[in-house]
């Protein structure tokens, strides 16, 4: 009997094994198929054939049922691509189903994607040669219509100058101005010959090709170094500051790897996909550009996907996370830009996976190099280029001799006790705006919090209205006058009065709509915008506002970190933060690298060519050590404290950690499934096991929800700890008490 195991987009088991009937040609791994499923029918894919599952639950002796049909004559997936879905499953603790409903456009796994065709229009093949168009055009005298449509065609296609050529019939319809019966008439009298072509959605670029801009010494000296490593087998990090033109360097070694026929990735955040970048690079690369991105449809995906299936060209590939799952066949770099930014990570559903992880994985399985490129690594990237795993290669100068921005401190202590305020704008600040303004220059206000204000609450009692599903206060938005929970998206009107009391409301705190109803109460004359989740949910909306921003439409804009990244602005000479001590205050242990991250990458918004920028950061905190290290731009102080610290309190890169999130909608069922998880896991790992851990926001969605933490050394082995994790899940799966709760590990968390 013949049997293969099959992938399906489950969480329950990691394979199913089916058997092949007789009759049916047998499929290869990557291959779709049609299978039974209860009393379902579901697409899956081949995993392995034969089967190779021994484990009870799937049943060596249990009737296996049939698989119904195969769907593709040649595999879909790649045979490296199903070992990179098997690393994924086994590290983040996940099925390998769950990874391929991650990895595959959702019309693949349907099978409904469905090409899409044109009409091409030729001319009827007994013409070879212009003459014997001339009764054609004498028996058309008294159709004008068809006459001129043959025209149109004959000019637009060629037809005689070389090969016959053929042409969109739509295109032809639309030059002649004529309807699509005139067309079918001519062909009718078999003059002309329609045809139906696949066609792509691709949006193709047919621009010229402008060659790179030269590197400078800087640059090349750093292209040099990152090929000296590459040759050595290393990972490089690019630490560059912002503007020192990373981007460059690595057009630069993008064009060198499409010359030796090789395929790139080049991996950035997603709200970095933007249209200024993937310009930049369609200039330089035309038509070897793909872009794979969350806003294209699904149909357009499925075309990148399968283009790359299908070929081994050159090509680079500009995506967010999502890249590391396209069907490469020739991957010679991947480029991780921005690597220290946390969208990297995907954090639900699973697979958890770091999209820098899986693209180092990747690229060992292929002999690809990677580069990592920033201007604030992530410790753990920093701390593996001091060790040597990886070679560092540094840019300390922006491009142009521009210097970095200076960073003043406003002291909002001070401030408020001498009431130099106005709402939330110290005076010298507002000081500063106004004398930008007057000169005709831009100016970009942080603030990284959206909505009007993080709560209401009653005068009178103190009331604060919270989220019916989730326990958390809800988040005042002024322009509808509502209450809207970011946690789980519900909105309510806001109360006319307090349910409680009767007493009036009182806004706390300040998010971007409360910012941008003040600047346009101090700047009247300015004209502002807004950029943050709130004002970019439509498909364009967040490129109409760069653009904008761009053109200089906008004097202020006042967004949240959606406008820390990656964006070139010219005009722009002082950036606002609003405060930066709320981002300190977040019980993570990343708080402080965060905090950095984004102080600095905002800073770097901030001065152009012949413009040296400002940064003006209000704070109640002046003497937080951050900001000495942040004044002088000084990476490697901050990091060498922040490594310190992680070393004192055990956190990467010294220690990995595992974190159990623990959901349940009973309370007591909950309590009960983290505690018995709690004891067992500090029976295997003693004080690595952090106890029960009531997080900030314990219930979201009506789940109530408690995290345990694991520590495990950086050198103990991390599979074996998995290991006992996974056994550990399953015993509590197993007692009646903790039925229904979810358990959901997350490695390596962000
Ligand atoms: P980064 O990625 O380090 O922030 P970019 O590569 O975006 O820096 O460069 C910043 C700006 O400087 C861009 O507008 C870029 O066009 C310009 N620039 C950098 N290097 C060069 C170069 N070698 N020639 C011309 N322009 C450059
Ligand atoms: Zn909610």
């Amino acid at each position: 009997m013949m049997t293969a195991d099959v992938i399906l987009p489950l969480a329950i088991a990691d394979t199913y094994t089916y058997r092949i009937p007789d009759g049916l040609a047998c499929p290869e791994p990557g291959m779709r198929v049609l299978v039974p499923l209860g009393r379902k029918t579901i697409t899956g894919l081949i995993y392995r054939v034969p089967s190779q599952n021994t484990d009870d639950s799937v049943g060596r002796n249990i009737q296996l049922r049939d698989i119904i049909e195969v769907l593709d004559e040649r595999p879909i997936v790649l045979p490296s691509q199903l070992s990179l879905w098997r690393w994924m499953a086994d590290y983040y603790l996940c099925t390998i189903g769950e990874v391929m409903a991650a990895a595959l456009p959702a019309r693949l796994l349907d099978n409904d994607y469905t090409a899409r065709t044109e009409v091409y229009i030729s001319l009827a093949p007994q013409f070879t040669d212009i003459e014997q168009l001339q009764p054609v055009f004498d028996s058309l005298k008294r159709a004008p219509k068809q006459k001129k449509l043959l025209e149109y065609f004959l000019e637009l296609s060629d037809a005689f100058d070389g090969q016959p050529h053929s042409i969109e019939q739509r295109q032809l319809i639309e030059f002649s101005g004529e309807s699509t019966a005139v067309v079918r008439t001519l062909i009718e009298k078999q003059i002309l010959r329609a045809s139906h072509e696949v066609v792509s959605r691709i949006p193709s670029y047919d621009a010229d090709i402008e060659p790179a801009h030269p590197l400078t010494e800087q640059q090349q000296r750093a292209a040099q170094k990152i090929q000296a490593g590459f040759a050595d087998g290393k990972v490089c990090l690019l630490h560059g500051v912002t503007s020192s033109g990373k981007t460059e360097v690595y057009i630069h070694l993008i064009r060198q790897m499409l010359e030796q026929g090789k395929q790139v990735l080049y991996l950035v955040p997603e709200i970095a996909l933007t249209t200024q970048l993937t310009d930049r690079l369609k200039r330089v690369f035309g038509k070897q550009l793909g872009v794979y991105h969350s806003r294209f449809s699904d149909m357009e995906r499925v075309e990148i996907y399968k283009d790359l299936l299908e070929s081994t060209e050159p090509k680079v590939i500009l995506s967010a996370r999502s890249g590391v799952f396209l069907p490469f066949n020739n991957l010679g770099l991947v480029i991780i830009d921005e690597e220290h930014d946390s969208s990297f990570k995907q954090q639900d559903p699973a697979p958890r996976y770091h999209a820098r992880s899986v693209a180092l994985m990747m690229a060992l399985a292929a002999h690809a190099n990677v580069l990592l490129g920033t201007a604030t690594p992530s410790v753990e990237t920093y701390y593996n280029a001091q060790t040597g795993k990886y070679q560092l290669v540094e840019m300390k100068e922006r491009y142009a001799g521009l210097s970095l921005p200076d960073i003043t401190l406003v002291d909002l202590k001070q401030q408020y006790h001498r009431k130099e305020m106005y709402e939330h704008f110290a005076d010298p600040l507002v000081e500063k705006i106004r004398e930008q303004l007057a000169q005709g220059k831009q100016i970009i206000i942080f603030q990284n919090r959206r909505g009007y204000a993080p709560y209401i609450s009653c005068r009178k009692c103190g009331y604060v209205p919270k989220c019916c599903n989730c326990d958390v206060s809800m988040t005042y938005h002024k322009r509808n006058n509502s209450l809207i929970c970011h946690y789980c998206g519900h909105m309510i009107a806001v109360p006319a009065a307090c349910p409680s009391c009767g007493g009036e409301w009182r806004d706390y705190g300040m998010g971007t709509e409360k910012i941008e109803y003040e600047v346009n109460m101090l700047f009247p004359e300015a004209r502002v915008a807004r950029m943050d989740l709130d004002t970019t949910r439509n498909k364009n909306s967040h490129q109409h506002l760069i653009n904008a921003f761009a053109r200089h439409d906008i004097d202020i804009l006042i967004g949240t970190q959606m406008v820390t990244k990656g964006l070139h602005f010219n005009d722009v000479s002082l950036v606002a933060v609003l405060t930066a001590d709320s981002m300190m205050q977040s019980p993570d242990f990343r708080s402080y690298e965060r905090a950095f991250q984004m102080l600095e990458q905002v800073a770097g918004r901030a001065g152009r060519v012949g413009n040296r920028g400002e940064v003006v950061v209000q704070t109640f905190q002046p003497d937080n050590p951050i900001y000495t290290y942040l004044r002088k731009h000084n990476y490697a102080g901050f990091f060498a404290e922040q490594l310190k610290e992680r070393r004192t309190f055990r956190y990467p890169p010294f220690y990995r950690l595992i974190v159990l999130n623990i959901k349940h909608r009973d309370y007591s069922r909950l309590d009960t499934a983290a505690r018995e998880l709690n004891e067992r896991l500090q029976k295997a790992f003693g004080n690595r096991c952090s106890g029960v851990i009531v997080p900030p926001v314990s219930r979201v969605q009506n789940m109530h929800i408690r995290i345990l933490r694991l520590r495990i050394e950086a050198n103990a082995s991390f599979a074996q700890a998995k290991k006992i994790v996974m056994q550990s899940i399953a015993y509590i799966h197993s007692l009646p008490s903790c039925k229904g709760a979810i358990i959901q590990p997350d490695i390596d968390p962000m």
